[in-house]
């Protein structure tokens, strides 16, 4: 019989945890390095937990270099760019503003539906392993509207396009809106409802695959940071840690908006911005919601997780900075009262702001795949709003590639040298 091959995954967010679970399946010998502690906070702890094939339209969508070009002047607005001479920024910029066209969404929407639908699938199968560990609830979101101008405007492009791609998408006024979610009062014009989407409490997804992982034998290396790798005639022969030199036959780089400074020692160019969003979190709300909601114009998520309910969103591309905007927190909590004018500021007093970084690539699409000069180096990262969605996904893609299968998703789009 022959050795099983050995992987070592650099990264233990919710994308490397996925992957370690499907190389493992795999029967690979799996080592994951996190520089952080077991059960630290990670991008996907804070994340509204939805699963969204509904979000087949790439944040670079057309009319966004005009609109982004407008919200960036102001931290207030849900897309803010902090002004600043930075070539990573400047280059990631060019790139985003080159695909804001009809033409390219055109490309990537199927890709999105593909990776989306696959994330659900395997959720689905995930929560059956454990028990629905994660409390995966399939109860549908809806994209609340304010103006009558936003519910056209969704109607003739994002729906459209969601039921020409199979993803069912059905406009509903006020009234057919109240009627799905009674719990509580909307002052909008009407809604978009996408029967297949669906979260989780994205904190219990950690603590859940970790558990299955350690039956499954996977080794971590908790603590340990990546800091350089050894490279030999077009492979990487080790990869250098805080906790020494870990040698293995292939390895993945899962490091969520950390990827590009890991391998910038490489050679190897990603563009992807960091890009942080906010949640605030009702312990005890009010009123009790069943579906996950995103009011329209204001780009705020609404989920409720257990008993609890989350307010987050916006998108801020200042850096790795751990500044926390007033003003963005305030944006979310005008937006809750203005879409549902039950809330008050008192539900929303003194709940501390979690934040957290999206690994943002320019394009809307991860990169997923070896890397040409590398070639037992695989990116599974840059999965920007959707990498809760994708995880699942990704780590099953990743195991296709390392054992050669045909992936379940085309990769053509995923590319990771697209921009080297
Ligand atoms: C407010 C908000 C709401 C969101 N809502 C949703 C949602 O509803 N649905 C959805 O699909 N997605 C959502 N997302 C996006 C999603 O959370 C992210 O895309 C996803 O969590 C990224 O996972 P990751 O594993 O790639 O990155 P991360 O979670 O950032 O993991 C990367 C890991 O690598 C580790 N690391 C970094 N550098 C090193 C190093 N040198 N050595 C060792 N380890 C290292 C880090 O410590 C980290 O644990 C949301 C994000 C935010 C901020």
């Amino acid at each position: 019989m022959s050795k099983p091959r050995s992987v070592i995954i650099c990264g233990g967010g919710i994308v490397g945890l996925s992957t370690a679970y499907y190389l493992a399946r795999e029967g690979f010998k799996v080592t994951l390095l996190e520089r952080n502690a077991e059960g630290a906070d990670s991008c996907a702890h804070g994340s509204a937990g939805y699963i969204s094939p509904s979000h087949v339209i790439p944040l670079c969508a057309p009319g966004m270099v005009w609109k982004g070009l407008k919200w960036m002047m102001s931290s207030r607005s849900p897309f803010y760019i902090k002004p600043r001479l930075d070539t990573d920024l400047i280059r990631w910029g060019l790139i985003f503003a080159r695909h804001c066209n009809p033409s390219y969404m055109r490309q990537a929407a199927p890709v999105l539906r593909d990776l989306c639908l696959g994330g659900r699938k395997l959720y689905v199968e995930l929560a059956d392993i454990t028990g629905n560990a994660f409390e995966l609830k399939t109860e549908g979101l809806l994209d609340l509207c304010k103006s009558q101008e936003a519910l056209d405007h969704e109607a003739h492009g994002h729906v459209a396009l969601a039921n020409s791609l199979g993803v069912e998408a059905r406009v509903l006024d006020a009234k057919q809106t109240a009627a799905l979610e009674p719990g509580v009062r909307m002052d909008i014009a009407g809604s978009v409802y996408f029967p297949i989407d669906a979260h989780i409490t994205p904190r219990k997804f950690a603590p859940a695959i970790t558990a299955l992982l350690k039956d499954m034998g996977v080794k971590f290396h908790w603590n340990t940071s990546v800091y350089g790798w050894r490279s030999e005639g077009g492979r990487i022969a080790g990869v250098q840690t805080t906790a020494g030199d870990l040698v293995a036959d292939e390895y993945v780089l899962t490091g969520g908006s950390w990827s590009p400074s890991m391998v910038a020692g490489l050679g190897i160019r990603l563009p992807m911005q960091p890009g942080k969003g906010y949640n605030l979190t009702l312990e005890k709300p009010r009123f009790k919601l069943t579906k996950s909601m995103i009011l329209t114009e204001r780009r705020v998520a609404i989920t409720p997780i257990g008993e609890r309910l989350s307010f987050g969103g916006t998108m801020e591309l200042s850096g790795h900075s751990d500044n926390v905007r007033p003003e963005r927190i305030e944006q979310i909590i005008a937006a809750a009262k203005f879409y549902l004018p039950e809330f008050t500021d008192q539900d929303f007093a003194g709940i501390k702001p979690w934040f957290g970084y999206r690994p943002v690539s320019p394009d809307g699409l991860p990169y997923i795949g070896r890397f040409g000069r590398h070639q037992n180096l695989t990116a599974a990262c840059g999965h920007a709003m959707l990498g809760l969605t994708m995880a699942p996904i990704s780590g099953l893609l990743v195991s296709e590639i390392l054992t050669g299968r045909q992936p379940s998703v085309d990769l053509a789009m995923l590319n990771p040298d697209r921009y080297a």
